[in-house]
């Protein structure tokens, strides 16, 4: 029974939230094939308590090596005890996120194994009949869906990106077989990290933001752009823009959301002056509350907002503001 494989990511001990995003995934596939669970761990430490995290959110089996050469991530090191581990378990389907390091990962194992990998998928599911992994992705500028699957090659592998997927609840009292993999005791890495440094204001970014206050080309000018960072700063939140923004130079691309941008899950999205392009709401969907704030009754991104304020943002949002600012006096 070929298991379905997640690639667990940790760093300082911790499980980053994207591994359970890919259990989630990864359950229902495995349920739907009738065989096991498991998830792999690659990291310098950590505790046995927060390995079983994975078993949870559903993990059956979790495959952990702790070795002073994982960490910091190279692809070389990862690789190296990722293809041993392949080839002594032959999983059937492959799920990592569509993270700097899932993107650098799996198109080496790729390689490394002659199979093929679909980046960035959407949905995923079984096909009827063949039992074959449906990866599914926006394709053409977003215009149309593809799905894509590897017939004649295993494993079939997969990225996904984070935060497209809503939690479940995780189940406490699960646990799974925690299976070391020391299997590369030989292996040296060619490349020696000599130092990190974090890129950007980590504090800014919209990715782990509650809030979210996004500007389009209805701002008009960068000028006008300060209302947006003034209605996030009010509301304790993040800035956020359409590609058109970015484009124009108005907010720099760490800050743009949607296809070609970040994939966000936010309590509140807020968008201001945009049109609502499907490759824009392909950064949004699982936000929680969308409110859109456009002169254009007909805009798309009416259509997915909870609620809709249809009039002139430069009217709008200095009333906004003003509204905050009284409620913060009398707080
Ligand atoms: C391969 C590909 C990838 C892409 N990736 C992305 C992506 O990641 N993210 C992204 O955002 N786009 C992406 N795009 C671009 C996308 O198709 C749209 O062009 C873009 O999202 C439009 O940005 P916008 O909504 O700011 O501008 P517009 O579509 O021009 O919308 C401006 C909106 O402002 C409103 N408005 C104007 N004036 C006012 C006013 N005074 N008050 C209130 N409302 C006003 C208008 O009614 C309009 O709805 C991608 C395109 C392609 C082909």
């Amino acid at each position: 029974m070929a298991e379905v494989w997640t690639i667990a990511e940790a760093s300082g001990g911790t499980l980053k939230e994207v591994s359970f995003e890919l259990l989630a995934r990864g359950r229902s596939l495995a349920d739907e094939l009738g065989v096991p669970l498991a998830s792999v761990v690659l990291t310098d430490e950590i505790e046995e308590a927060e390995l079983q995290r994975l078993a949870s959110y559903g993990a059956d089996i979790i495959y952990a090596e702790r070795d002073p050469r994982l960490a910091p991530f190279t692809v070389a090191s990862h690789a190296a005890f990722l293809t041993a581990l392949v080839t002594r378990h032959a999983p059937q389907i492959i799920l990592a996120a569509a993270t700097t390091s899932g993107r650098t990962l799996l198109p080496y194992l790729a390689v490394k194994l002659g199979c093929g990998l679909t980046a960035d998928c959407t949905a995923l599911a079984i096909e009827e009949g063949t039992g074959n992994l449906l990866q599914i992705r926006p394709a053409i500028g977003g215009n149309i869906m593809a799905t894509i699957k590897s017939p004649d090659h295993r494993p079939q592998m997969a990225t996904i990106r984070p935060r497209s997927t809503p939690l479940p609840s995780p189940d406490h009292a699960r646990r799974a077989t925690i299976i070391p993999i020391a299997v590369t005791d030989d292996f040296h890495d060619p490349v020696q990290v000599l130092s990190l440094r974090p890129f950007g204001d980590q504090s800014s970014s919209i990715e782990n933001a509650a809030i979210v206050v996004s500007g389009g080309k209805g701002l008009k000018k960068r000028d006008n752009f300060t209302l947006i960072e003034d209605l996030a700063a009010a509301l304790g939140g993040a800035v956020g823009a359409s590609r058109d923004a970015v484009d124009r130079g108005w907010a720099s691309y760490p800050h743009q959301v949607g296809l070609s941008g970040k994939t966000i899950s936010p309590e509140l999205y807020v968008a201001v002056g945009i049109s609502g392009a499907i490759q824009h709401l392909a950064g949004i969907k699982t936000a929680k509350t969308i409110v859109a704030i456009n002169r254009d009754s007909e805009a798309n991104i009416l259509a997915l907002a909870d609620i809709a304020i249809i009039g002139d943002l430069f009217a709008i949002i200095p009333v906004l503001l003003r509204r905050l600012e009284e409620r913060r006096t009398i707080e």
